[in-house]
């Protein structure tokens, strides 16, 4: 299990995620992302990204609002195919 990263954080992008993650497994590429990623085989599940983020974008997987549940495969994604998570990301952005 990991936390991820939902729809709120879209075209939001607040940090505090990136400045309390103890492990630095929150990434995004500047000025092409559209959101940040959570990279489940780094995090560590202690949830204080959850508590920093101003727009209750965070959730851990088995507790995402049904709406959210593909940004689970989306967080993940980035981290193998980045190109193809910003595709999702796009489409999930529409279709919200
Ligand atoms: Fe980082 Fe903890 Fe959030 Fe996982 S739950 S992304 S380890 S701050």
């Amino acid at each position: 299990m990991a936390y991820v990263i939902a729809a709120p954080c879209i075209d939001n992008s607040d940090q505090s995620c990136v400045e309390v993650c103890p492990v630095d497994c929150i990434a995004s590429e500047p000025g092409i992302d559209r959101k940040f990623y959570i990279d489940p085989d780094g995090c560590i599940e202690c949830g204080a990204c959850e508590m920093a983020c101003p727009n209750q974008a965070i959730a851990r997987d088995d507790r995402l609002a049904g709406g959210w549940r593909h940004f689970a495969e989306v967080d993940a994604l980035w981290f193998r195919d980045p190109v193809a998570a910003r595709g999702l990301v796009d489409r999930l952005a529409d279709a919200a």
